[in-house]
Parts: C-alpha cells; sequence; structure tokens
C-alpha cells in the first residue's frame, strides 16, 4: 500500500485579488493558512498554501492570486469542481453563511450524496460534499466554524474532458485508481490506498468548450506519495507509458513531478516530505512570508512589490 498513490496531495488554482482570496478561504470558509510564499517562478506573486492545522496531503488547497489576470472560463482539459468533505448535517450552516454573503448556493446530490455547489469570489467552482463515508480527519478550527461544520479536507476533483478514455487509462494503469461507478456522463474512479481524497470523477461532455486557465480556474492537481522513491519509481511508469515528464523538483515543502495526461489537465505528483513545518513551527505556520533560498537576498524588493494583505 505504501508505495501507492494515496490519493490527492494538493489542488492548485489562480485568483485575482490576494487579499480577497486570503480572506474568504481562512474567514469565510475557515481553513488554515498554512504557508504564505511566493511563486518559485514568479515571486512578485504569491503562493498561499490553504489546509488543515498541518498542512496534511488531501487538505491542501493552494492559489498564485495574478492581481489583475482575467477572469477564466471553466472548461474541458481541467479540473472543474473542487469537492471538499463536511460533516453530516453542516450543509444547512454553510448554505446561510454563504448566502449572508450574497453568494449563490445550488443544492444537489451526486452519487447518492447530498452537496452544495457555490463558486468563490473568483469563480472557482466548490461542492461540499456530506460523504456516506466516515471521515475521522482533525479540521481546522476558528471562532465561527467548529467541529460540527469544519471542512475536513477534499472529498474529490472533478475533470471535465471531452473524451474520457484516455485519462482514464491514466488512473487505472498508472496511477492506481480503480473505476467505482458511473451516472449519466459522470465517471468515479476511487483508490483503495487511503480512506480519504481519494476519489476523482471525470464528466466527459464532447461538446464543452476547451477551459481557459485565469482567475477561477484550477491549474493542476497533485497527487501524493510518501516519499521521494515512491515518487520516482512513478516517474517511470509514466515514461513507460509514452508520456512526457518533468524531472524531479523541489518545492521546499514537497517533492515534485508534473506531466499533462491526454486529456489536458496537468497532473503533478508530490511527497508527503518535508511537509510545511521545515521552516516555520507549527504555531506559527502562514504567518511569515517565507522564501524559497535563491530569492532571500532579494526579500525587500519581493516584499515591497507583492500586494498588500491588511
Ligand atoms: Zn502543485
Amino acid at each position: 500500500m505504501e508505495n501507492k498513490i494515496l490519493g490527492l496531495h494538493h489542488i492548485t488554482a489562480i485568483a485575482n485579488l490576494a487579499k480577497r482570496n486570503l480572506d474568504f478561504y481562512t474567514h469565510t470558509l475557515g481553513v488554515r493558512l498554512v504557508k504564505k510564499t511566493v511563486n518559485f517562478d514568479d515571486p512578485g506573486t504569491y503562493h498561499f498554501y490553504f489546509g488543515d492545522e498541518i498542512g496534511t496531503p488531501g487538505t491542501i488547497l493552494t492559489f498564485f492570486p495574478w492581481e489583475g489576470i482575467g477572469t477564466g472560463r471553466n472548461g474541458t482539459g481541467m479540473a472543474t469542481h473542487i469537492g471538499y468533505s463536511v460533516p453530516k448535517g453542516s450543509l444547512t450552516f454553510w448554505k446561510n453563511r454563504l448566502e449572508a454573503q450574497q453568494i449563490a448556493v445550488e443544492e444537489g446530490e451526486i452519487f447518492g450524496e447530498q452537496l452544495i455547489s457555490f463558486t468563490d469570489p473568483d469563480g472557482l467552482q466548490l461542492q461540499f460534499i456530506e460523504s456516506n463515508q466516515e471521515d475521522n480527519r482533525k479540521p481546522w478550527l476558528t471562532n465561527e466554524i467548529q467541529s460540527n461544520t469544519a471542512l475536513r479536507g477534499f472529498h474529490n476533483v472533478t475533470l471535465t474532458l471531452q473524451q474520457a478514455e484516455q485519462t482514464a487509462k491514466v488512473l487505472t494503469d498508472i496511477l492506481g485508481y480503480d473505476f467505482q461507478d458511473q451516472a449519466g456522463n459522470r465517471s468515479r474512479f476511487a483508490t483503495k490506498a487511503i480512506e480519504t481524497a481519494n476519489l476523482i470523477d471525470i464528466i466527459e461532455d464532447p461538446s464543452a468548450k476547451r477551459g481557459h486557465n485565469a482567475a477561477g480556474t484550477n491549474h493542476h492537481i497533485a497527487f501524493r506519495v510518501k516519499d521521494e522513491e515512491t515518487l520516482m519509481a512513478y516517474r517511470e511508469k509514466v515514461l513507460s507509458a509514452g508520456l512526457q515528464i518533468t524531472p524531479k523538483i523541489d518545492r521546499d515543502y514537497f517533492f515534485s513531478l508534473y506531466f499533462r495526461e491526454p486529456g489536458g489537465v496537468l497532473f503533478e505528483i508530490a511527497t508527503d516530505n518535508p511537509g510545511f513545518t521545515r521552516d516555520e513551527a507549527l504555531a506559527e505556520l502562514g504567518s511569515n512570508l517565507k522564501l524559497p533560498k535563491q530569492y532571500e537576498g532579494i526579500r525587500s524588493d519581493i516584499e515591497k512589490s507583492l500586494p498588500t494583505l491588511s
């Protein structure tokens, strides 16, 4: 089990205004800012990581808030819906809380599980789902969001594709997922290697428009592995399936590989180690601007160029 893909590691999306993004996720949704750093390829842009107390893989949603970027379009070739697991009986609380902020909320059901759908301030499509599986993950709590309502972490992520078949093969033949269920044009894949954040849905829609990656859309999804040895074993697997994949990249808080699956979605594989406490104490996570070492020498320039968060 241990050398398998352990469900989702993180999901990375694009936002516009940094402060609006930070306030929505930490205040309205009550997840913890576990790391405040910059885009390693574009240090004038923040990179926010939101998750549980320690940023456990499977709870981490990250954003590049590119101020002034236009609004993207959710469409084929991308992850289009992020599903969070919430406790049974909490959907009314969330519906009321979101509607009090003039956010439109739709109620629904997928594979027998009750959910609400809404968008964040940039248009990113979120679903809060009352899972039928028990979810014992310990949530981050705030004054307004207590354990009977707090987000547990990811339930699933939905990819929208023109053709499902080749992507489904990557999930089953390379990443160790099994086909689990189908309803209409939605197929669900699950890995047995872990009990949470273990679901990928595919919506096949040949007539849908291709997505455009800008604010309010997902940039990539990352799958979780235990360590670098497992990571590199997956690199070989992806290569031998005839797909291109990057070398190992050090992201400071994990090691990563990236490859684009045949349906167009950017996939990453990321390690558990070293984690978010490598450069900040647990109690202080997210409270300091952390920079990768190549940018420490220009810290004051970077701090001046970043948008204000207060
Ligand atoms: Zn990533």
